[in-house]
């Protein structure tokens, strides 16, 4: 399978099956369209018009010896991996700990229902978060590192706890020879010195929640009373990004129906003086005044071509960023194994709840359907947790004929959930934006590789 397209002035040919990239000439592009469906002489006779004859037949010739070198019409080989994957031991990788249903913010997209969570507020105790790394550390096979993100709601608001389990954490991983990598997720309100200090001792990663231009963040990550939150954590974020030497941590924003123009807010947390930065779609409803529609996909296309273009004119000003979206591994060619598994909701990755309850993730938290369990006895749903095994991007009769599969994590669980009634569909308008980001990326590495040459 080959996918081909033109972006920012290159014309790209992606090998799907062995990943190669080519960068062609005009002819080489029409030839390569044409090339499967007919013979040499039906091909410079459909293009003698735009093209010297001789040219055509050069550019055939080298796009036969590309075939050959295994560089162009690759055969698929992706069934062997289905039963291999289907035939894998799960082991659990990662925990997302809700360490406290509460929140001092009021998104309007928030899953936690602008941190009320049905009503139910709770701080999670040291108690269950123990009984949380047992598990993880219980049910992580071999695996020796081991991710703990500290999430929400807002967990700055029960940081004791946060504390207290990392150091039991540190305990543990000698006893078992394990190594934990701990994550902090937050809002910044409550960020401070002593927190900075203690993140940067002890997280690997930390994920600072903005989403982008004053208005935009403001509107959509209010305080309870209604006043915006930009002005309280843009210093904080600054001072912590250039604390951790702009490394190691992301800003993390979302993108909704109402901004479309997202690349903006983009370049102003670039322009801002962030490195590492994430702005991602909403994951909505349908019924959701916010949620990305159809009809929003050729705004958000050009948006993203905008981004990538400016990424590399940075980039070649000496004044790039990182654009977590972007940053595809194109290097290794299209790595199965690694791909496999997806986003790993469900299976490898967890979501836990202050009283020790299990989930897929995050945002399936409090929807009884998606309980698999809980800390102290273990998965019990398997039904499910099965269904989530089984939820990649090998398994999706839409995924099989699709380009960016060996780049995509086989799409949102919670938004196939949202949009489908159920986890096993793809969810079309993340595909067409995640296929549109694999295309931004691989634009950029030639770019990137053209500028080297
Ligand atoms: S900061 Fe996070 S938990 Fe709090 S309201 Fe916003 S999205 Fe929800
Ligand atoms: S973009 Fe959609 S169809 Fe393509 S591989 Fe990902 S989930 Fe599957
Ligand atoms: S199912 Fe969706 S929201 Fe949940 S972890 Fe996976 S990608 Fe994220």
């Amino acid at each position: 399978m080959v996918h081909q397209y033109k972006n920012n002035g290159y014309n790209i040919v992606l090998d799907v099956n062995s990943g190669a990239i080519h960068v062609v000439d005009d002819v080489s592009y029409d030839v390569i369209s044409l090339f499967e469906a007919h013979t040499k002489e039906e091909i410079v006779a459909e293009l003698k018009n735009q093209y010297k004859e001789e040219e055509i037949k050069e550019a055939y010739d080298e796009v036969e010896e590309l075939k050959e070198a295994k560089e162009l019409f690759t055969p698929d080989e992706y069934e062997d991996y289905i039963t291999e994957f289907k035939q894998r031991k799960t082991v659990v990788k990662a925990l997302c700990l809700h360490i406290a249903h509460d929140c001092n913010l009021a998104c309007r997209y928030c899953f936690a229902e602008e941190g009320e969570y049905h009503g139910r507020r709770a701080l999670m105790s040291y108690e269950v978060g123990k009984a949380a790394l047992d598990f993880l550390i219980a049910n992580s096979g071999s695996r020796r590192n081991l991710e703990v993100d500290f999430f929400g709601g807002e967990p700055t608001l029960n940081f004791q706890v946060v504390k207290d389990l990392v150091k039991y954490g540190r305990e543990q991983e000698k006893i078992h020879n394990k190594n934990f990598r701990f994550t902090l997720t937050t809002n910044g309100v409550l960020l401070d010195d002593d927190i900075m200090e203690f993140a940067n001792k002890e997280m690997s990663n930390v994920v600072l929640s903005i989403d982008g231009r004053k208005e935009v963040n403001d509107y959509m990550r209010p305080f309870r009373g209604g006043q915006g939150s930009y002005d309280v954590i843009v210093p904080k974020f600054k001072k912590f990004a250039d604390s951790r030497n702009q490394n190691n941590y992301y800003v993390r924003g979302t993108f909704t129906h109402h901004n479309l123009d997202f690349s903006k807010d983009v370049l102003h947390l670039a322009d801002l003086g962030f490195k590492q930065i994430s702005v991602e779609p909403v994951v909505a409803q349908e019924t959701d005044d916010y949620a990305i529609r159809k009809e929003d996909l050729p705004q958000l296309f050009e948006e993203y071509d905008k981004l990538a273009a400016e990424m590399v004119r940075r980039h070649k000003e000496g004044n790039d960023f990182n654009f977590f979206h972007f940053m595809i591994d194109l290097e290794g060619g299209p790595c199965v194994a690694k791909r496999l598994s997806g986003c790993g909701s469900g299976t490898e990755y967890l979501a836990v709840t202050p009283w020790g309850d299990l989930y897929p993730c995050h945002q399936f938290v409090g929807n009884e359907k998606f309980l698999l369990g809980n800390v102290t006895e273990g998965i019990k749903n398997t039904e499910i947790r099965d269904e989530f095994k089984s939820c990649n991007v090998y398994a999706k009769e839409k995924c099989k004929s699709c380009f960016a599969r060996f780049y995509c994590s086989g799409g949102c669980a919670a938004n196939s959930y949202n949009f489908h009634g159920h986890i096993n569909d793809v969810y079309e308008v993340g595909c067409e934006l995640e296929k549109k980001r694999v295309e931004c990326a691989i634009m950029i590495k030639a770019a990137l590789a053209d500028e080297t040459n």
